[in-house]
C-alpha cells in the first residue's frame, strides 16, 4: 500500500527511535528535560524567533495562539478555508471565545492587506475589535500553496498598523521555505508568532513548535498548562524532533516527486492535475465521470491512499516515506483503477 494520505502518516526512522531511547530527560514541567530544551532553543532559532515551546499537535500551537494574543470575546481574521476555521473543531470560540471573521483568499489562499483593513473591526461599545489576524502557509486546502514573503509581509504591515498581532500557521512552513527558496526566518520575520508541526513532513513521531518574543511564549507556557498539555519526560518525543529538524533540507525532494506525480497523472482518463507548488498534490476527478470518494475506493483497491478534499476534489501528499519509484507505481495504479 502506498499511503499518500497525508505527510503524518511516516514512522519513525531508526535513528529516530534509538535517539528516543538515548534521550536524556527531565521534568519538563519544572523545565529540567535538556532535550527538550535543546529541541526548543534550535526551533526558536529555525524560525529566527526568541523562543519557541514544545507542544504535543499543531492544532494546540494554534489554539495557545488564539489565548495568547488575544482578549475573550474579540475577533479573529482568518481565510475561509484555512485549518483554524475548517479543521479545529471551532477551537478559536471554544478556547479564547473569538469570533472567527472569515475572509477569502484568491485561489492560492493568498488574503490581501486591503482585506484585513476591511475586516478589521475597532473595539466599540457595540464591536468586539479585532484580536488577531491568522495566516497559513503553505496553505494546506488550496493544494499547499507557499506564500511569497511580500504577501505575507503586506498582511502584516496591514495588521500592525491596525495594531493587530499575526499568527501565522506555519504547519508546513518549511515546505513554504523550501519552494520559495526564502529562509524561514525571513518568511516570518514580520509575524508576532508562528506553529509548525515536526510531525509532518519532517517525519517524527510527535510534537509541533510554537515560537514568538520569549514574553509571549512564557504565557504560552501557561495556556499549554491549562490545555493539559504539560508533558514530563518529554526529551524521548523531542530527541525525534531534534533529528526532524535536520530533515528541512529535504523537503524539496517531496516537492520533485509531487511534481512528477501531478506530471504522470495529469489527463489520466480525463483527471486534472495542476502543477503542484508544494508536497500536495489536488487532483480534480469531475472529468472522468466519478466522485473524489469513487475514485478513492478504486485507488485503494489498486494499493493506493488518498483523502477526499471536495466532491471532486481528492488530495495526495508527498513524504518522507515515498520514493520516486513509488510516485512511479502510484502513477500505474492509479491508471489501472481508472
Ligand atoms: C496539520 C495541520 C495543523 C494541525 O496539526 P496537528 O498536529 O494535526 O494538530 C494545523 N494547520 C495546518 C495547516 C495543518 O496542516
Amino acid at each position: 500500500m502506498i499511503d499518500l494520505r497525508s505527510d503524518t502518516v511516516t514512522r519513525p526512522s531508526r535513528a529516530m527511535r534509538e535517539a528516543s531511547a538515548e534521550a536524556e530527560v527531565g521534568d519538563d514541567v519544572y523545565g529540567e528535560d535538556p532535550t527538550v530544551n535543546e529541541l526548543e532553543r534550535r526551533a526558536a532559532d529555525a524560525v529566527g524567533m526568541e523562543a519557541a515551546l514544545f507542544v504535543p499537535t499543531g492544532t494546540m500551537g494554534n489554539q495557545i495562539a488564539g489565548r495568547v494574543h488575544t482578549d475573550h470575546g474579540q475577533e479573529v481574521l482568518a481565510e475561509r478555508d484555512s485549518h483554524v476555521v475548517k479543521w479545529e473543531l471551532a477551537g478559536f470560540s471554544q478556547h479564547a471565545g473569538l469570533q472567527v471573521r472569515m475572509v477569502d483568499g484568491d485561489d492560492r489562499g493568498v488574503i490581501s492587506p486591503a482585506q484585513v483593513r476591511e475586516g478589521y473591526v475597532a473595539e466599540d461599545l457595540h464591536r468586539p475589535g479585532t484580536g488577531l489576524v491568522c495566516l497559513e502557509n503553505t496553505h494546506n486546502s488550496k493544494g499547499g500553496t507557499a506564500i511569497a514573503k511580500e504577501d505575507v509581509d503586506a498582511v502584516c504591515e496591514e495588521a500592525h498598523d491596525l495594531g493587530v498581532p499575526v499568527h501565522v500557521d506555519g504547519a508546513r512552513l518549511f515546505n513554504a521555505a523550501a519552494a520559495l527558496s526564502t529562509p524561514a526566518p525571513e518568511l516570518v520575520e514580520n509575524a508576532d508568532s508562528v506553529m509548525f508541526c515536526l510531525s509532518k513532513g519532517l517525519g517524527a513521531p510527535v510534537g509541533s513548535m510554537f515560537a514568538g518574543p520569549e514574553e509571549l511564549v512564557d504565557r504560552a507556557r501557561r495556556e499549554r498548562k491549562l490545555f493539559g498539555g504539560g508533558m514530563r519526560q518529554a526529551g524521548v518525543l523531542a530527541a525525534p524532533g531534534l533529528l526532524a529538524l535536520e530533515n528541512r533540507d529535504r523537503l524539496a525532494a517531496d516537492h520533485e516527486n509531487a511534481r512528477a506525480l501531478a506530471e504522470g497523472l495529469e489527463g489520466v482518463a480525463g483527471l486534472r492535475v495542476p502543477t503542484p507548488e508544494t508536497n500536495i498534490v489536488l487532483l480534480h476527478t469531475e472529468d472522468t465521470g466519478h466522485t473524489a470518494e469513487e475514485f478513492l475506493a478504486a485507488c485503494s483497491e489498486h494499493g493506493v491512499l488518498g483523502v477526499p478534499f471536495d466532491e471532486h476534489v481528492v488530495r495526495f501528499c508527498t513524504h518522507l516515506d515515498v520514493s520516486g519509484e513509488d510516485v512511479e507505481r502510484v502513477v500505474e495504479r492509479v491508471s489501472a483503477a481508472l
